[in-house]
């Protein structure tokens, strides 16, 4: 199954749904910086509320940066998603890995830390970036995201991210996000509903494991609210803005001195993207040339 996000609406257009499945984008991202079975919860939980917080922005260009940064041993994770659909992420300490919880499901929360803050940038596409930030509630991602959206941007929601990883890989991710439209955000007993019908549902990814398919779900919790599901599927994907151009381009501004220091130790210069974990390498004549560049100007 490929990864795509779908979006619904329901009880005559109060609620707004989208569900997200990620399983393969968390597969490439766990491939790509070689993380731990908790790290590649931990981020690929924070991908997906990426791409539903992304979902609801409006201009093509508009992105949504989740920055965890708790108390636990994985140290920052970072989630960078569009609404164009693309995702890019990191864990600062890809290899940490913990025992079970007291449930015997990954320890998330322990490797994130109940103490700390989620900062979240939103850039709409112009103008200044909109950031806000709250505290951790319980390092588990998708409740510390559910609990941002009710307190600071005040828009009453559920959420739910999940994340199954074992020996063969990521084998089911992905995420629903309902929320209360600005016009029924007053009705209390539409809120009331929303978060009991959330809290009957079972984990993501058992769902999901279970041969459910995200229209399936929403139907299972809004069924009976006039819900329509919009026809369209839009594509997602892991994806990084980086290329050997734009390294060229943070090589140069070492200046002169550093690029020729780099020529004479190391013949030649190797940066790797933060965010995808590829790996970029310059070679002596490539270097020469930035600073033939630099000379120029
Ligand atoms: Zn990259």
């Amino acid at each position: 199954m490929t990864d795509k996000l779908i979006r619904a609406i329901a009880a005559d257009g109060g609620i707004r749904a989208v569900g997200v499945i990620t399983t393969n984008l968390t597969e490439e991202a766990r491939c790509r910086h070689q993380l731990s079975y908790v790290a590649t919860a931990a981020l690929g939980r924070t991908m997906a509320s990426g791409l539903l917080l992304a979902s609801s922005m409006k201009k093509e260009d508009s992105r949504v940066n989740i920055h965890v940064k708790g108390d636990g041993p994985l140290g920052t994770i970072l989630a960078d998603a569009g609404l164009d659909g693309t995702v890019r992420g990191y864990v600062q300490n890809p290899k940490v890995e913990l025992p079970p919880n007291a449930l015997g499901k990954l320890d998330v929360g322990r490797a994130v830390g109940s103490n700390g803050y989620l900062h979240v940038v939103r850039d709409v596409g112009y103008g200044q970036p909109y950031s806000s930030t709250v505290e951790i509630v319980s390092g588990e991602v998708g409740e510390d995201v559910a609990n941002y959206l009710v307190t600071s941007e005040q828009t009453p929601s559920a959420l739910l991210v999940g994340v199954f990883v074992g020996e063969m890989g990521v084998t089911a991710a992905g995420g629903i996000l309902l929320q209360i439209m600005p016009k029924a955000a007053t009705d209390q007993s539409l809120v009331t509903l929303l978060e009991s019908r959330v809290s009957q549902l079972s984990s993501f990814t058992s769902l999901l494991r279970e041969g459910k398919t995200l229209r399936e779900m929403m139907d299972q919790v809004l069924g009976d609210l006039d819900l329509f599901v919009f026809p369209e599927h839009h594509e997602i994907s892991f994806d990084c803005r980086c290329s050997f151009q734009r390294v060229l381009g943070a090589l140069k501004m070492l200046g002169e001195a550093e690029l020729q220091d780099m020529i004479e130790k190391d013949e030649g210069a190797e940066a790797i993207c933060q965010f995808c974990g590829e790996v970029y390498q310059a070679n002596e004549t490539q270097l020469t040339q930035l600073i033939a560049d630099l000379r120029a100007e």
